[in-house]
């Protein structure tokens, strides 16, 4: 916990997807373990988002935190209810939001409405969801290739904002993964031991 810093500024707006019952486990997990809508983090994450502050602010935009630090309780629980090897890591372990170091975010306009992107984060539709519990993953799996990179059938306007919100997290010390337009890894992730959560 002692490197863990509550992440809070007017240019963030935290909306922890797995404190709402709107994503693809269809339950308020993070409130069901007591973390609630909490953007915990790494300090060292939290450093370099602070970065992007004087670029959000001279473009009027501000950046939505869909899930930051993930406690690994609520990764096991996650687990539990979508058993479907790859949608999250193997073990806590393996996902870099359990570090702390990994985020799931994308820019919204000054009023908080997200800007346009190929998906929500983490590719969410109700109908998905319903699937995915049921352990029926065929549909999810062909949209899930709107949520990678080099997805280009997306609009140019969409396809725009994937690519200027890439830019903007490498050049402020994270990394993009392919396959999810929406998840950076904080530069140097491998370094970063897993942190266990105590209220
Ligand atoms: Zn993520």
């Amino acid at each position: 916990m002692e490197n863990l810093v509550l992440f809070n500024n007017p240019h963030f707006i935290i909306d922890m997807m797995y404190a709402r019952s709107n994503n693809m486990s269809g339950q308020p997990v993070y409130e069901q373990i007591g973390y609630g809508n909490h953007a915990y983090m790494h300090k060292d994450m939290a450093a370099a988002l602070e970065k992007i502050v004087p670029i959000l602010a001279e473009k009027k935009l501000k950046m939505r935190i869909c899930d930051a630090y993930r406690p690994p309780l609520a990764h096991q629980k996650l687990l539990e209810i979508i058993p479907f090897n790859g949608f999250f890591a193997a073990t806590p372990e393996r996902s870099n939001h359990c570090h702390g170091t990994a985020i799931d975010i994308c820019l919204t306009d000054e009023n908080g409405n997200n800007l346009l992107y190929p998906t929500e984060i983490d590719a969410y539709e109700k109908r998905f969801q319903e699937q995915v519990c049921r352990g029926d993953f065929s549909e999810f799996q062909k949209h899930l290739i709107k949520a990678r990179h080099d997805y280009m059938e997306a609009s140019a306007e969409a396809i725009e904002n994937r690519n200027f919100l890439k830019s903007l997290m490498e050049s402020h010390g994270f990394e993009s993964i392919m396959h999810e337009w929406w998840h950076y890894n904080l530069t140097g992730w491998q370094g970063y031991p897993l942190i266990e959560w105590k209220k």
